[in-house]
């Protein structure tokens, strides 16, 4: 069967990761988290202490850096700032609470879309984010949109947190998602939208294995049934 991309977008705790991961695994392919992406350059910015109104500042700490996945001996991927492993920090509520105004610049946005492309040139990748279907890979030949209700996306994000050994009450995470949903829904570049072409799945009543094996299932046919596209 020949590759595919897989693009996975939707807002923010809506299962993305934990399905794009699963789909990777079972088909053999690569995972990208491209929000770890964003989230590494906004550790970077404020370690920085990067002014983000400031063009020329952006652009020379942009060149400064490099970031790579790393799968571990677990099969988990994990995310490199300058040969540093960042996995931890980047899931932090510092980093979802400054992520968004970063994701909006737009050089931020053209060097990480760049890296993208060529992490994913020679396909077999499933890939999630906000802007994967409409802007990275507008040719990929399955697209998902994932949506679930507030409040369920609140509370499994609450587990992932805690699991993590950081307990945030709920106001705070549903504050969190609603501004980074409005902000990436929003903004001017590559706002977070369903492609024309995406297969839309409401995760709030379905199991995680459930989601997996729904996009597998629509992954196969369009590895059987579709002729190579452009991307
Ligand atoms: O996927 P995750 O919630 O980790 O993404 C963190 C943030 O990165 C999002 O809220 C969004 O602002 C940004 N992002 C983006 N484009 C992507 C992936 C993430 O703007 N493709």
């Amino acid at each position: 069967m020949r590759k595919i991309i897989i693009a996975i977008d939707g807002y923010s705790a809506c299962g993305k990761s934990t399905t794009a991961r699963e789909v990777a695994r079972e088909l053999g392919y690569r995972y990208i988290d491209s929000g770890a992406m964003y989230r590494a350059v906004t550790l970077y910015f404020l370690d920085k202490h990067v002014a983000l109104t400031n063009p020329k500042e952006v652009e020379r700490a942009l060149q400064d850096i490099k970031i790579s996945f790393v799968v571990n001996s677990k099969g988990i991927s994990q995310t490199f700032l300058n040969g540093r492993n960042v996995e931890k920090e980047i899931r932090k509520m510092k980093i979802s609470e400054n992520v968004s105004p970063v994701s909006a610049i737009r050089a931020v946005r053209v060097a990480m879309v760049e890296q993208q492309r060529r992490m994913g040139k020679d396909r077999g990748v499933v890939m999630d984010g906000r802007d994967i279907g409409t802007v990275v890979f507008p040719g990929a030949e399955l697209k998902i949109f994932l949506t679930a209700d507030m409040l369920v996306r609140a509370f499994r994000r609450q587990k992932e947190l805690l699991e993590k050994g950081d307990l945030v009450d709920i106001d705070t995470i549903v504050a969190n998602l609603k501004q980074r949903d409005s902000i990436d829904s929003n903004r001017e570049e590559s706002p977070l939208r369903k492609a024309d072409d995406a297969e839309g799945i409401d995760t709030t009543h379905i199991t995680i294995d459930e989601q997996v094996d729904e996009v597998i299932r629509l992954a196969v046919a369009r590895m059987i049934l579709q002729p190579g596209k452009q991307v």
